[in-house]
Parts: structure tokens; C-alpha cells; sequence
């Protein structure tokens, strides 16, 4: 039988304590196990756009600091595109394993299937969805999804899928939105930028408290969703793309 392409002694998934983001968000009562694909794939981000690959923490952030974290993105991406039913098996088994194994503890696992990634999970593998416990959360920028009661999804607005964005607000479901403040916001400076109260009429959440977005407010019925606000990060080369290409938002036009 051949090998699986991905060593089959390393876990597709990352532990909470694997990705800074997820690290801060954890709590006593959630922690999020998350699936880094790489973002460079056409097949694995079909959406996305010029102004959201330029800022992409997939490929820049880590993966650009050390290569070997971005060869294994890219490995474990050819292990899903030419294996599929093994990477599915792994990834199914390695699930319930969290799962089961946190049962009765008092934590709630969470999973981001797309950490980099914009993959229709709940069509590639529905099977997931039927396992008992799952909690899973992503932002997607594929305007034909929709949430489902385990699996929770936020559009994510760039240039160019605004209108996409206003009809999920409209429905009830929630937008992230880049804001910005121009100045020097490198680094941990990047929260000093202010996020507008509404955006086109919305109220806008401050997104960056938590990375768990599943656990972010939900609209009652029939009245809009929130905007997830998330301020702009990165170097200085990627924060002019994102402004330039109109991927960020100007918070001044809106406070
Ligand atoms: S869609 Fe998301 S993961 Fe893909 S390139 Fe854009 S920001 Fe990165």
C-alpha cells in the first residue's frame, strides 16, 4: 500500500496552544484545534482576492519567517488534494479522538477547519458534521455557504464581495470587516486602531477579543447580523495592499 504523503506520525491538527490567536482566545471552558492548509492553492481558497492574499497571515506571518511551518502547510495540502480518503480517515479519527478524549472535563473543543483555508467542509465531508460534540467554526469568503447548527460560519467582506457581504447581514448572519487607522500600527500597536460602532448601518463587534466566533453574538430572528470588526495587522508592505486594494476598511469613514 503506498504511504500516506503527510507522515503519518504527525497530527494533521494543531493544538490550541499551536497558533498565538487561538492560544489567547482559550478559556477555561473552550479551546480550538485548527487545520492549517496552505492558502496558496487556487483549490484551497478560490474566493479569496488580491487586497486578502497580500494580508494573509497564512502565508506571510510564520510561514514566511520559518519556512519549514509553510512546507507543511503546503505538504499536508497535496496529503488532502491526492489522498483525500486518507486525509479524511486521519482527520475524522483525530476529531473524535479530541472529542471523546475531552468528554465530561468541562471544555468544550472547538475546531477552525479553515485556519488558512476556505474549503466547503460540510460538502467535502459531511460525515464530520455527524459526529456527536462537534463544534466547528470558520470565516469564508465563498458567498453560497451557510451555517449550519454545528458548524459556524462568518462572511468575510474584501473588495469586491461587498454586496455578498450586505446580503448575509441583511439574512441575520454575521460579516467580519477589516478597519484601519493609518499611522504606525505595527505589531501589537495594530490594537490602538479604533473600530467604528456601525458600519453601513450595522453594529460592529470588536472580533478581536476572541478568535472563537462561534461563540460571537447571533442576531434574533429576522433582525441583521453583526459586523465582526478586526483590525488590520501585519508588516507595513501588507498593510499598503490591504489599504491599497480596498481590502481594509477606513475606520474614519465610519466613526
Ligand atoms: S481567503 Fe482567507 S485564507 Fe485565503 S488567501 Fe484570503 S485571507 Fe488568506
Amino acid at each position: 500500500m503506498t504511504p500516506d504523503i503527510f507522515p503519518e506520525h504527525k497530527p494533521l491538527l494543531s493544538p490550541p496552544d499551536a497558533n498565538a490567536k487561538l492560544r489567547h482566545s482559550g478559556t477555561e471552558s473552550h479551546a480550538a484545534w485548527s487545520l492549517s492548509l496552505s492558502p496558496t492553492r487556487p483549490d484551497t481558497c478560490p474566493h479569496s482576492t488580491a487586497g486578502c492574499r497580500a494580508a494573509c497571515v497564512g502565508s506571510g506571518g510564520l510561514a514566511h519567517a520559518f519556512p519549514s511551518i509553510g512546507d507543511s502547510r503546503k505538504l499536508k495540502t497535496e496529503f488532502f488534494t491526492r489522498q483525500p480518503d486518507r486525509f479524511l480517515s486521519r482527520l475524522e479519527n483525530e476529531i473524535r479522538a479530541v472529542v471523546s478524549k475531552n468528554r465530561d472535563t468541562g471544555l468544550t473543543p472547538l475546531f477552525r477547519l479553515n485556519a488558512f483555508s476556505d474549503v466547503v467542509w460540510e460538502l467535502v465531508a459531511p460525515q464530520l458534521f455527524c459526529i456527536p460534540g462537534l463544534k466547528v467554526y470558520d470565516y469564508t469568503k465563498n458567498p453560497h455557504r451557510a451555517p449550519l447548527p454545528n458548524y459556524s460560519l462568518t462572511f468575510s467582506r474584501a473588495e469586491g464581495n461587498e454586496a455578498h457581504a450586505l446580503q448575509w447581514l441583511e439574512r441575520g448572519d454575521n460579516v467580519s470587516v477589516v478597519f484601519h487607522e493609518l499611522g504606525n500600527y505595527s505589531n501589537h500597536g495594530a490594537y490602538a486602531q479604533r473600530l467604528p460602532k456601525k458600519w453601513r448601518g450595522f453594529h460592529v463587534i470588536d472580533g478581536d477579543r476572541s478568535d472563537f466566533r462561534c461563540l460571537d453574538p447571533v442576531s434574533k430572528p429576522g433582525e441583521p447580523g453583526y459586523v465582526i470588526g478586526l483590525r488590520l495587522k501585519g508588516g507595513i508592505r501588507e498593510r499598503e495592499k490591504a489599504i491599497e486594494t480596498g481590502f481594509s476598511v477606513p475606520s474614519a469613514d465610519w466613526l
